[in-house]
């Protein structure tokens, strides 16, 4: 059978095509570091392709080691183990942002990795990922929110008093809000400070938020990109809880400023797959707010998950495609949708006792679907799987919020009221 000729940016041995078999007759495998729910369900949108999949992740149980054909349980530093991810994939790409930069690195040299290791070691590190925004902020359009970068006594002392009250945030491992502490004057910034052992560290002014939306882009090996419109997100202690997704969930100019500063961001730094760029909407006096960009995510985002249900393709089906070398098709959504994360908290009562949350009633609601990630653990605070709820477009985003409403008031999940 004859296959579309590469295009000339495309790495050795790419495109991937789906049905294609590699040299040990076997269909040709996707590998993806780390085995949590981001991989688990880009493990799905890879198999519904024909492609098989393997998963780098040293957790036996891991959602997405769960559901692979092949399951590499080393550490992701593991030299033997990235040599076996290497040996059995076509293609690698990453779920997991705390991936080690030099892990991405090694797999680069044997195989086409996307995103590669510059792009992930940007969004590990939020000093670089401060600056890189900021030097991208002449072609977005779009700034950072006034920062200090604090790695010294010195730096500490110097901090201008204007970017009090603010959030001190460590450079590298911070997500779900760890790493962060609210710091209302210089003496509580240099307790703080002490606190997190004098990590390198951001100090970012507390903004005043009117809400937050994010961006999911793809962008391919070519430099093709294509974006979903905006979420926008409604996060409780620090997590995200709810994914507003319909016409009209942010001010429409609004949106196209964040969804064009998006794909010049992911352009500029020369991205290759699925990246998010969460955004703040602040309150800068005028009736529908200012936009400043607040990190980026290196894979697809929890913002997302809303894609799988209400869009043509998903954002895992794009990372699929953009791993691949596979053409990106513009994302199409055909329903307005809102997505409820379920944490821990869900599979207890008010007494702390432990029990099954009452999915009979939740399934029973036209335009719900459950995902589980598959963990065996319910613990408070952790992902354990989220709810979209899909209406028809006709009838607009008041059909899904109402249904949202009664599983939210059925599963006794936070977040719905605040903001909508
Ligand atoms: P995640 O990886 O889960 O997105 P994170 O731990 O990397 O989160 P941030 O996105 O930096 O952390 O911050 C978490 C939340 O804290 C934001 O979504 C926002 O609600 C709030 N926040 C962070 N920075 C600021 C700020 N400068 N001003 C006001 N609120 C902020
Ligand atoms: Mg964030």
């Amino acid at each position: 059978m004859s296959q579309p000729a590469a295009s000339p940016a495309l790495p050795a041995g790419l495109p991937v095509f789906p049905g294609s078999l590699s040299a040990s007759g076997q269909p040709a495998t996707l590998g993806v570091m780390g085995g949590g729910q981001l991989g688990r369900m880009f493990v799905h949108a890879a198999q519904r392709l024909g492609y098989f999949t393997a998963v780098l992740d040293p957790d036996p149980q891991s959602p997405a080691g769960q559901v692979s054909h092949h399951h590499v349980q080393t550490a992701y530093g593991d030299q033997q183990g990235l040599s076996q991810l290497a040996a059995l994939c076509a293609a690698i790409t990453t779920e997991f942002e705390n991936v080690p930069a030099d892990a991405l690195q090694t797999l680069g040299l044997s195989r086409p990795v996307a995103p590669g290791a510059a792009a992930v070691a940007i969004a590990q590190d939020r000093i670089l990922e401060k600056a890189r925004l900021s030097a991208c902020a002449a072609l977005s359009g779009v700034h950072c929110a006034p920062y200090a970068v604090i790695e010294s006594a010195a730096q500490l002392q110097a901090v201008a008093p204007d970017l009090l009250p603010g959030i001190l945030k460590t450079a590298r491992m911070g997500y779900d809000g760890k790493g962060q502490v609210r710091v209302g004057n210089a003496a509580e910034l240099a307790a703080a400070w002490a606190e997190l052992k004098g990590v390198p560290c951001v100090l970012e002014k507390r903004m005043p938020l009117k809400s937050e939306c994010s961006v999911i882009v793809a962008r391919g090996w070519s430099g093709e990109v294509v974006s979903f419109a905006p979420q926008r997100n409604v996060h409780v202690d620090g997590i995200l809880a709810v994914t507003h997704a319909y016409e009209g969930n942010v001010p429409a100019a609004l949106a196209a400023r964040a969804q064009a500063a998006t794909e010049s961001i992911a352009s500029q730094i020369r991205y290759v797959g699925v990246l998010c760029v969460e955004f703040f909407v602040v309150d800068d006096g005028s009736a529908q707010g200012g936009l400043i960009v607040n990190e980026i995510a290196p894979r697809p985002h929890n913002s997302g998950h809303y894609t799988v249900d209400a869009c043509d393709v998903s954002q895992f089906d794009l990372q699929v495609h953009a791993m691949a070398g596979l053409s990106l098709p513009r994302p199409r959504q055909h329903s307005p949708a809102i997505m409820l994360n379920l944490l821990g908290e869900v599979w207890f009562d008010a007494q702390g006792q432990a029990r099954t949350p009452d999915w009979q009633a939740v399934l029973a609601l036209p335009g719900t679907r459950l995902h589980l990630y598959g963990k065996l653990e319910a613990r408070a605070g952790r992902k354990m799987g989220h709810i979209n709820i899909t209406g028809s477009a006709l009838a607009g985003p008041a059909g899904v919020l109402a249904t949202a409403r009664r599983v939210a008031d059925i599963l006794g999940l936070p977040g719905l009221d605040a903001l909508s």
